[in-house]
């Protein structure tokens, strides 16, 4: 039974984003935390809006997780996508895998689909919520509950900042939270299908994003001040 402590918590933080900094949006990159997040904002009747980031490059599980979510929860989910020229331009000049061959590329596409579609998302919004977690990543493990996010101009919420996978996956179970069927796959965190890998036992659960390039540089831009941020 899911006994963690801090929900009466998360749920109070998802309400004060809600109705004391409305409006206010999820950004769900459809992983376990932002399932969670999904759920608690369902079941609570909580004003948080949710919106999803379609790069274009997502593994097929992912979609499918997308599609089961719409129907099971019935709250919109707002899909922003990239713009059309700027995918066009990239891959004429780079080719469609041009992330692989540097840093800066990699960073070019991670902005162009993720970072600015970001951006439209939480315009004239007050507040977003993430489902950034301390536990996750050394780089994560001073995340806030609430913060003033100053790139984006506005307040951001994480309120599952205190959670341990464990509270993550015992909510996912005694809820029957629907979770991206890579999870089973050994793949803890899921981005673009080019980008993200399973890992190993033991490994950081990190490691299966751009695990190519040095971690310094496994930033895709949306959490800035996270060291490894997806
Ligand atoms: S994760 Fe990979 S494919 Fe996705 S936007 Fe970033 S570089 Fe491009």
């Amino acid at each position: 039974m899911f006994m963690a402590s801090n929900l009466q918590q998360t749920v109070a933080l998802l309400r004060e984003a809600g109705t004391g900094f409305a409006p206010s949006v999820l950004a769900s990159s459809l992983g376990v935390e932002d399932m969670v997040l999904l759920d608690l904002i369902a079941r609570e009747n909580i004003p948080v809006g949710v919106f999803t980031l379609d790069t274009g490059r997502l593994p097929q599980e992912t979609y499918d997780l997308l599609q089961l979510a719409r129907a099971r929860y019935r709250i919109p989910v707002a899909i922003y996508a990239p713009e059309n020229g700027d995918v066009e331009n990239y891959t004429a000049a780079h080719g469609p895998n041009g992330f692989y061959e540097s840093v800066a590329l990699r960073q070019e596409c991670c902005g162009f689909r993720k970072v600015k579609p970001l951006k439209r998302a939480l315009a004239g919004k007050r507040s977003w919520v993430t489902g950034l977690r301390r536990a996750q990543s050394a780089g994560r493990a001073e995340v806030p509950f609430k913060e003033w996010d100053a790139a984006n101009n506005l307040h951001k919420f994480s309120p599952l900042a205190e959670w341990s996978d464990q509270d993550v996956w015992d909510y996912i179970r005694d809820h029957d939270v629907p979770v991206n069927a890579l999870h089973a796959k050994g793949y803890p965190s899921i981005g673009c299908a080019p980008c993200s890998r399973a890992i190993a036992p033991g490994e950081d659960i990190r490691a299966g994003r751009w695990w190519w390039e040095n971690p310094e540089f496994s930033e895709c831009g949306l959490h800035p001040h996270a060291k490894a941020a997806s």
